[in-house]
């Protein structure tokens, strides 16, 4: 549990940099939060790549640069509370825990759910919760949100988490058919509707319904 020394980890915001990731918050995020905690195994040691990598359940850690160019997308700030859908291995939501006041992270595998959970106790973030949901509902019970984050990709963006989204915030999903190319979108809550930007091209495991079963 060594993490990454200064050479890799001048490495890894060296590729963050070159590839978009140009906010200095987001940066600093990342910089303080081990990769390597969220990959386990024979993948570990590819932590500080800018790869995606197998986690359990079938699913996968997104790649660093990808987790950048969301999370800047999104325009967190230190007074939002926000919700991610797919928590997965729990990395993404490890970065906006330090960049917002409250995360909320649900995932459809409960196995998933409560191995993040227990990182974040080891790494001491007591701002982030994650809990077994159907995303493509949202998390009603603690809506509404400044920001959401859908890190599954949906055929369109899911009317329940537009609906849970507070005026003036911002929802960032890819938005596709699930095997093909899909566009990362950023969704704007106005006073009186919607803005729709597209952001870039990405690939995502699809979002689905209904919960998981772990194995
Ligand atoms: N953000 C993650 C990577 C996400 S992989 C990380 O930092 O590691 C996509 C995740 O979305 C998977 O774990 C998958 O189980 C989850 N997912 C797919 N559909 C979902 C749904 N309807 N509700 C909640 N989670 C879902």
């Amino acid at each position: 549990m060594t993490g990454p020394g200064p050479d890799v980890l001048m490495q890894f915001l060296y590729a963050l940099r070159s590839k978009g990731v140009t906010d200095k918050a987001v940066l600093t995020a990342m910089e303080g939060v081990d990769r390597g905690r969220f990959v386990r195994g024979i993948f570990a040691e590819r932590a500080y790549e800018d790869l995606p990598l197998p986690i359990a359940c079938g699913q996968t850690i997104s790649q660093p640069s990808v987790v950048g160019l969301m999370t800047q997308a999104l325009e967190v700030t230190p007074r939002d509370k926000v919700l991610e859908v797919g928590t997965g291995s729990g990395y993404q939501a490890a970065v906006l825990a330090r960049l917002a006041r409250r995360v909320y992270t649900v995932d459809r595998f409960p196995q998933l759910v409560r191995a993040a959970r227990d990182l974040f106790a080891e790494i001491g973030l007591s701002n982030v919760t994650a809990i077994t949901a159907d995303g493509s509902r949202g998390l009603p019970e603690q809506a509404p949100f400044d920001k959401i984050l859908v890190t599954a990709a949906a055929e369109d963006p899911p009317g329940p988490l537009m609906a849970q989204l507070k005026p003036g915030g911002v929802m960032v999903v890819p938005v596709g058919q699930s095997d093909a190319v899909q566009t990362l979108i950023r969704v704007r809550r106005l006073a009186d509707g919607y803005d729709y930007q597209e952001i870039r091209p990405v690939r995502f495991v699809p979002l689905l319904e209904g919960l998981g079963k772990d194995g």
